[in-house]
């Protein structure tokens, strides 16, 4: 069978050494078998591991290979709908838990690095950034809501000269920062949290593609070569599911978002963002930058609905990196990729379960550094008999999308289409 590698980006250019991690062969029994290798799976097979639980983890690819080893790399709390929306659409009762477990993601994150000694870039410091005066109004209200919910540790700064201490672009109205966010190499963090599974007795097989999950008291997942039978089944596929799970599939809708790297900058890199911080504009379909380790500008943006694959990714980012640091006129472009993410209809996870003992969690809609470290905590909690923090999530309820399979890329693109008039209008 032909192994399939990582997409040609940045990060798998600079990956940390990692052992062979061979295909499953045979027959084996696990007390958990977690399908899919990136953060979800592995922040819940870490968790269960720890605990004491034999855990085996099945990758169609490699560690990361998916959203995971190749996004922007920024720790953003929350979900991708914040809590004042999850509040006026389903009440206080909904909401609070949630609200309560807003900024854990980021803490599980830090705790692993610090733990297992990950080699990863970690840097502090994240900043959300506004084009216009109403936009900034916008950042106003986020800070005052994640004020109420505890994080007091936000500053809004509308002063240019202070800007460009911070983020060296004429762009901006204002910036909201906050110093609990921050960046990473995120194939370094899979790769990381992949030891440590390993270290806490978890067994990962890679290239080793699930085809079929069987219900029952105990499950059997099946691969081309063998089975793990399992008391309990996570599915941690997200974006790259395909015919797994239909019902999953079809709650869903992958995007795509692109990523290109500079060369590498020198002194140039901390000329254009002068704090080191990540940064993500407010817009709806949004541009986020940040710093690499060895001090090339990673930039992304844009969303491709159904996530067809795009030929010329430099040709799709390099005019919105340049709107923003238009000095970088004459600066080569060394790699550029494209990872999907998946859309919910409600932009909130989905998570639940498929039967008594199959778990699922997928639908981060762009968001999902924070949300796949805390729900894996939350997955691993459920296992172990404490059910409560899942289900407040659980119980939010799922919509499948507009026009089914066929129909919802173009209904979609409609209504996105919307709110990028509304940005390009700065309203
Ligand atoms: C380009 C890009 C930039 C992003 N930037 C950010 C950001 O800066 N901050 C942020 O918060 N979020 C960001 N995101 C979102 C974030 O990366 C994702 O929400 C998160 O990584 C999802 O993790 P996951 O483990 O659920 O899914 P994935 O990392 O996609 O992992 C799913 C895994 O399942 C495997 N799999 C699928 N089917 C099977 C099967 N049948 N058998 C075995 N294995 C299977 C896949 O190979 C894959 O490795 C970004 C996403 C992208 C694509």
């Amino acid at each position: 069978m032909s192994k399939i590698a990582h997409c040609p980006s940045y990060y798998a250019a600079s990956a940390n050494a990692a052992p062979a991690r061979p295909a499953l062969q045979g027959s084996v029994a696990a007390d958990v078998c977690i399908v899919g290798a990136g953060y979800t799976g592995l922040s819940a097979g870490i968790a269960l591991a720890e605990a004491g639980y034999k855990v085996v983890v099945l990758e169609q690819a490699q560690v990361g290979w998916g959203a995971s080893g190749r996004n922007g790399g920024q720790i953003v709390h929350s979900y991708s709908r914040d809590i004042d929306v999850i509040e006026s659409h389903f009440g206080r009762a909904v909401a609070e838990p949630l609200g309560r477990m807003m900024f854990e993601g980021a803490q599980v994150l830090r705790g692993r690095v610090t733990k297992y000694g990950i080699q990863c870039d970690l840097k502090d410091g994240g900043v959300y950034a506004a084009m216009t005066t109403k936009k900034v109004h916008q950042l106003a209200e986020h800070q005052a809501l994640w004020e109420q919910w505890g994080h007091k540790d936000l500053s809004l700064i509308t002063d240019k000269s202070e800007m460009r201490k911070l983020v060296n672009s004429e762009r901006y109205a204002g910036l909201l920062v906050d110093k609990t966010g921050g960046h990473f190499h995120p194939l370094n963090l899979a790769l990381g949290e992949a030891a440590a599974l390993e270290r806490n007795g978890g067994v990962i097989h890679e290239h080793s593609a699930v085809t079929r999950i069987d219900r029952g008291a105990t499950a059997v997942v099946h691969t081309a070569q063998g089975q793990v039978r399992a008391r309990f089944v996570i599915v941690a596929c997200n974006a790259y599911i395909g015919e797994l799970e239909p019902k999953l599939a079809g709650m869903s809708m992958p995007c795509g978002t692109q990523v290109i790297a500079t060369e590498p900058l020198g002194a140039l890199a901390r000329e254009l963002i002068p704090s080191d911080y990540c940064v993500e504009d407010n817009n709806f379909l949004l541009d986020y930058f940040r710093l690499s380790g060895d001090q090339r500008l990673l930039y992304g943006g844009g969303v491709i609905y159904g996530a067809r694959d795009p030929a010329h990714v430099e040709s799709i980012i390099r005019p919105k990196m340049l709107k923003t640091f238009p000095q970088l006129k004459d600066v080569k472009i060394d790699f550029g990729w494209t990872g999907n993410f998946l859309l919910t209809l409600s932009r909130l996870p989905e998570v639940g379960k498929l039967s008594d003992n199959i778990y699922y969690s997928q639908g981060c809609s762009g968001h999902g550094v924070t949300f796949t470290h805390l729900i894996g905590r939350l997955l691993g909690e459920a296992i172990r008999g404490d059910a409560e923090r899942f289900g407040a999530f659980a119980r939010l309820p799922h919509y499948p999308f507009p026009g089914g399979r066929y129909f919802r890329v173009p209904f979609t693109a409609l209504g996105a289409f919307w709110y990028e008039m509304r940005d390009r209008m700065g309203i």
